[in-house]
C-alpha cells in the first residue's frame, strides 16, 4: 500500500499527528504484541540445572524442569510459544538423538504439553546438535574433503519431525536448508497420522556471522569446514524468494527469513511476494550486541529492541521468535 500526501504544505503539516501520544498511537501503521513472540529455548539433560551462556546474558541451557519453569514465566508474561532446541547427552555421525523416542527434545515436549497445556511448543528440526560432526545432514568423507549429503539427510530430519509431532509438538520447525526437506517432512508426517502438524520452515536462512553465541548455545559448532553449502550467501535476495517459494510448494505453513535485523528488506519481498504467514529470528547476535552496548550504557536496551522488532513487523513479519521474548513481553504489558 502507497500512501502520498493530500496536499502540499502549508495545507498538510504532518508534524499535526504527531503532536501527544495518543494522536501517534492512533495514527499508528504498526504495532507490537505479545502475541506475536517466539521464545527459543535450550534443553539439556538433568535435574535443577540453568548453565548460563557467556555470549548471551539471561539465557541458559536448562534441564527439562527448569525449562518448564522458563516457559511458564514466559506464557505468564503473554508469550504463546516456545521454540525447542536439544542438547543430547552422546552426538553420532547418524544424529540419533535428533529422532530418538526418548530424546532430550521429545522429552521436553512432553513435559511442556503436560506442564503447561496451552503454551505452543514448536521444535527446531535439525540434525547439527545431534551430529559428532555438528553439520546439520549426513557427511561423506572423500579423498577431495567432505561432502554433506542431501538426500540421504532428508531421511534423518524427516523422522526427527514424525518423532516430535509424536512426543506432542505442535508445530515442527526444520533448521536444515537442506534441498527437499519441507516435501520429505510433509509426507513422513501425514503418513504417520499428523496431518493437521504444520510447518514452520527456516525458508531463507543465510550462512551468518550473527550465528557466532548460539554455537555456544546449542553446542553445535561444525568440527570442520562451514555451512556455505546448504544455508545461504548473503549477498542473495532473488535465490531466498526462490528457496521460499519451493518450501511453500512443498508444504510449509509458515515461513521465515533467519537472521531477522540485517535482513529487513527479504522479509519485506517475502512478504510482499507470497503473503504467507512469515517469521523473523532475531538471532543470537543481534541479541548479544544489545545486550553488551546496553550492559556498558552505550544504548537503552530497552528501546533498542523494542525499535528492532518494531522495524521487523514493519517489513512484514507476523511471527517475531527473539530470545529476549519474555522480557519484550512485560515490557510492552507495562507501555
Ligand atoms: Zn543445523
Amino acid at each position: 500500500m502507497t500512501s502520498f500526501p493530500a496536499g502540499q504544505f502549508p495545507s498538510y503539516r504532518p508534524r499535526r499527528l504527531r503532536q501527544s501520544a495518543s494522536l501517534r498511537r492512533l495514527v499508528s501503521e504498526t504495532r507490537l504484541s505479545p502475541s506475536q513472540l517466539v521464545l527459543p529455548l535450550f534443553v539439556r539433560p538433568g535435574r535443577r540445572l540453568r548453565r548460563p551462556i557467556a555470549a548471551m546474558p539471561g539465557v541458559c541451557q536448562l534441564s527439562p524442569d527448569e525449562l518448564v519453569r522458563e516457559a511458564r514465566r514466559a506464557q505468564e508474561a503473554g508469550v504463546p510459544a516456545v521454540l525447542l532446541f536439544g542438547i543430547p547427552e552422546r552426538k553420532d555421525e547418524r544424529a540419533s538423538g535428533a529422532y530418538a523416542a526418548k530424546g532430550i527434545v521429545q522429552q521436553a515436549v512432553r513435559l511442556l504439553k503436560k506442564e503447561l497445556p496451552a503454551l505452543l511448543v514448536i521444535t527446531d528440526v535439525c540434525l547439527c546438535e545431534y551430529m559428532s560432526h555438528g553439520h546439520c545432514g549426513i557427511v561423506q568423507r572423500t579423498a577431495s574433503g567432505t561432502r554433506i549429503l542431501n538426500d540421504p539427510s532428508l531421511k534423518l530430519l524427516a523422522r526427527t519431525a514424525a518423532s516430535h509431532a509424536a512426543a506432542g509438538a505442535d508445530l515442527v520447525a526444520p533448521s536444515d536448508m537442506m534441498d527437499g526437506r519441507v516435501r520429505a517432512i510433509r509426507e513422513e508426517l501425514d503418513q504417520g497420522g499428523f496431518a493437521e502438524v504444520p510447518i514452520m520452515s527456516y525458508a531463507a536462512k543465510f550462512a551468518s556471522a550473527f550465528y557466532g553465541p548460539f554455537r555456544e548455545a546449542a553446542e553445535s559448532a561444525p568440527k570442520f569446514g562451514d555451512r556455505r553449502s546448504y544455508q545461504m550467501d548473503a549477498a542473495n535476495a532473488c535465490e531466498a524468494l526462490r528457496e521460499v517459494a519451493l518450501d511453500i510448494q512443498e508444504g510449509a505453513d509458515i515461513v521465515m527469513v533467519k537472521p531477522a535485523l540485517a535482513y529487513l528488506d527479504i522479509l519485506y519481498r517475502v512478504k510482499a511476494q507470497f503473503g504467507y504467514p512469515t517469521a523473523a529470528y532475531a538471532v543470537s547476535a543481534e541479541y548479544s550486541m544489545v545486550k553488551a552496548a546496553g550492559a556498558n550504557g552505550w544504548i537503552d536496551e530497552r528501546a533498542v529492541t523494542l525499535e528492532s522488532l518494531l522495524a521487523m513487523r514493519r517489513a512484514g513479519a507476523d511471527i517475531l521468535i527473539t530470545y529476549a521474548a519474555t522480557e519484550v513481553a512485560r515490557w510492552l504489558k507495562e507501555k
